[in-house]
């Protein structure tokens, strides 16, 4: 069973969960290891593997095959079978680990990779994201959705089998209710969104745009963390991927496969964290759209955070944007 324990000092809870210690490893393509024992021959994201994961949550199928599942997380960090208690112990306060943990199957194709997958795996995944998005919202426990991918191991991947992750929280993480705060008062202030104003400025900047649809823009920010991150953020008043009708996700997957394409050209098969940032559950209403845009973060994990970093949040970039846009544009 896991717990969130809240760190006095750092006023940010830290979650416990023992159970992904069990976590089976299968990255360049190795028999699974459970704690040193082998526990599958293949992989169990495999096509006709399914009995392998959990119940199915969600599929989207063509031919009567499915191109996209989602699973309850098997080495769960969240369980949402238990209520949300938050408790004194002593001095210090913790609470259950109650939460959503969710896998997203990407492809049935073990040796598929995102920057091989075609429009249609493209609008699979983000549709079935989008389910997700919608289905969860009901769940009036929830105030957060975390969705992202991580590929590769110096990204935290444990299995190469292209994948996704939703963790869903009871409560919002201190830098995104900081971060949602801080969007709403810059709406206040200036009756334009953060974003808006930032792509206007970005636009006009050019050095740091790779690309654009009628939709989207893909650019490295100008004050990257990471060398090579990108951005691809909302033009239109979208919030979240719940608000999204076909032709913003079919913009969105032209706007993903051309980056994707572009990562790999420019960086081969390295390690990344893509990040799906929606408008958090709480306190989410029709106005929401006016100070938040849904917008994907990817972070490639060339460069290693060291203490300086630990000790400061202040990242250390070897690449300037302007550098790692033109290399983008040029690769393909
Ligand atoms: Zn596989």
């Amino acid at each position: 069973m896991s717990e969130f324990r809240y760190c006095k000092l750092a006023k940010e809870w830290t979650l416990f969960a023992p159970e992904r210690l069990k976590r089976p490893k299968d990255l360049n393509n190795k028999k699974d290891i459970y704690l040193g024992e082998i526990i599958h021959d293949k992989c169990p994201f495999d096509l006709e593997r399914e009995e392998f994961t959990p119940h199915e949550i969600a599929r989207v199928s063509q031919d009567g095959k499915w191109k996209c599942r989602v699973v309850p997380n098997l080495y769960n960090a969240l369980s949402i079978d238990i209520p949300f208690q938050s408790t004194r112990d002593s001095f210090f306060e913790k609470s259950s680990g109650f939460g959503a943990h969710e896998v997203v199957i990407e492809t049935p194709n073990h040796d598929k990779q995102i920057w091989n997958y075609d429009f249609n795996d493209l609008i699979n995944y983000f549709t079935i994201l989008q389910s997700r998005v919608i289905n969860l919202k009901n769940d009036d426990r929830l105030a957060y959705l975390s969705i992202f991918k991580n590929q590769g191991e110096d990204a935290g991947a444990s299995m190469s089998h292209s994948h996704s992750q939703i963790m869903g929280l009871p409560f919002l993480p201190k830098k995104i209710k900081e971060n949602v705060e801080y969007q709403k008062e810059y709406f206040e202030t200036h009756n334009r969104a953060l974003f808006d104003d930032i792509l206007y400025e970005e636009l006009n900047y050019e050095k740091n745009i790779i690309a654009q649809n009628s939709e989207f823009v893909l650019y490295c920010p100008y004050a990257s963390q990471f060398a090579f991150e990108v951005k691809i953020v909302s033009k239109k008043k979208l919030a979240s991927l719940s608000e999204f009708n076909k032709s913003d996700l079919s913009a969105l997957c032209d706007i993903t496969k051309e980056y994707f394409s572009k990562f790999y050209a420019a960086l081969g098969d390295i390690s990344f964290n893509m990040i799906i940032n929606n408008a958090p559950y709480k306190d989410y209403d029709v106005n929401t759209k006016n100070y938040f845009r849904f917008n994907i973060e990817i972070k490639p994990r060339i460069y290693k955070e060291a203490g300086f970093e630990q000790n400061t949040d202040i990242n250390i970039n070897v690449i300037l944007p302007e550098t790692a846009a033109k290399i983008y544009k040029e690769s393909r």
